[in-house]
């Protein structure tokens, strides 16, 4: 406990079913006279919009929908919403959707102020260049404010914008302090129509930040307790929202833990996320899904430095049995009750590109420090083909 440790909090949060009341309001206060509504086309004939758009107008604030983007948002997705917001005159944003719009959102605001381009801003470029949140250059970004319809990201409550860069499928992460929502709007009533299965893929994806950030061996130990709670609202309201999207109790737990999620992943993500990225960006599965059917076999190849925290963990969340295995048996349970595959295998990965994967998981950003122990590109190479082929230790053989 010797160094001197840099921690900080986000943003103002209104939560609870009927928060998007509050939206007018917000725009208001923050001098938002004409956003640009940040959505992803799947959006387009759902509730969701509809009700933003009905506040909005009721409100008599004039604004514009943007929704050409990709389920992994690219550079030149960003370009035409930039385009979009300077042709419509827009002062501000409102992202309204996952992960992607998010992303979607803070990559037009930073890309429609910022000439000198965003690599600047990425990532392994800002943590040498602008060690704290006062070093970076001050941008006037156009004001953000975010209403997730998933609760999986947490991406409300982040500074980075996930992206993809067109020609090398390869995502980046974008930072600057400025990327934060001014204001972030949690509201059940939102997320209610999200299926099951992207419920369940979004929900595992928070799980994950949880546990990876409980993980990490960085010291944040607010983070630490948030993760802690966090994983027992996904324990018990993840089951719920899956099986009845109408619960808005549950639907508003998953918020929450999904928002608290971003919070404790200050604390970095580990080898599930390290393993995912690439994977995400080369063969464009949902991040959710691929945290989900990896995480087990993450968990185990970090056994001997996690097994006494997972067991804490295990003891608060009561589990039957209340250590390392009992935690993993929890986490195969949930999986099986969520219907999510087992094996990468099932959802159409092989083990053919074990090696390619193993050197781009090394060289991610949340495998640099952050995951439990340091693993080398064989390392998570075999944790890939594990994943593929189901290949666990026995005792978690059902
Ligand atoms: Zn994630």
């Amino acid at each position: 406990m010797s160094a001197i440790h840099y921690w900080n909090y986000p943003t103002e949060i209104f939560c609870g079913p009927g928060a998007l009341e509050n939206l007018a309001e917000r725009c208001a206060l923050l001098e938002m006279r004409k956003p640009l509504l940040v959505t992803d086309p799947g959006m387009l004939a759902l509730e969701p919009l509809a009700l933003l758009k009905a506040h909005l107008t009721q409100a008599d604030i004039p604004f514009a929908v943007f929704s050409d983007i990709h389920g992994n948002p690219t550079l030149d997705d960003v370009a035409l919403g930039v385009s979009a917001f300077q042709a419509g005159d827009h002062d501000s944003l409102i992202a309204l959707g996952g992960g992607s719009a998010m992303d979607a959102a803070k990559g037009i605001s930073l890309a429609a102020v910022d000439r000198h381009g965003l690599a600047r801003f990425e990532w392994s470029q800002v943590i040498s260049r602008y060690p704290s949140l006062a070093d970076f250059p001050r941008l006037d970004l156009p004001k953000l404010i975010a209403l997730p319809t998933t609760a999986g990201t947490g991406s409300e409550l982040g500074r980075e914008a996930v992206l993809t860069l067109s020609d090398q499928q390869i995502k980046q992460v974008i930072s600057h302090p400025e990327l934060l929502p001014a204001t972030v709007i949690l509201d059940p009533i939102l997320t209610r129509g999200l299926p099951p299965a992207l419920t369940a893929a979004t929900g595992m994806d928070a799980l994950t930040h949880h546990i990876e950030a409980f993980c990490s061996p960085l010291y944040h130990p607010m983070s630490s307790g948030v993760a802690v709670e966090g994983v027992r609202l996904i324990q018990q309201h993840l089951p719920a929202a899956y099986a009845d999207g109408q619960d808005l109790l549950a639907r508003e737990g998953m918020l929450v833990a999904s928002a608290m999620a971003a919070v404790a992943f200050q604390k970095g993500l580990g080898g599930v996320h390290a393993l995912a990225h690439p994977l995400g960006a080369r063969f464009h599965k949902h991040h959710g899904l691929l945290n989900a059917i990896l995480l087990p076999y993450v968990m185990v190849a970090n056994r001997e430095v996690i097994s006494r925290d997972i067991a804490r963990l295990a003891r608060y969340l009561e589990l039957p049995q209340a250590d390392f295995d009992g935690f993993v048996q929890w986490v195969l349970q949930l999986r099986r009750q969520l219907a999510i595959p087992h094996t990468l295998r099932e959802i159409g990965l092989d083990a053919d590109v074990a090696d390619w994967v193993g050197e781009q998981a090394v060289a991610d950003i949340s495998s640099s420090d952050t995951n439990a122990q340091p693993l080398d590109a064989h390392a998570y190479s075999q944790i890939y083909r594990n994943a593929v082929h189901g290949d666990l230790p026995a005792v978690f053989r059902q």
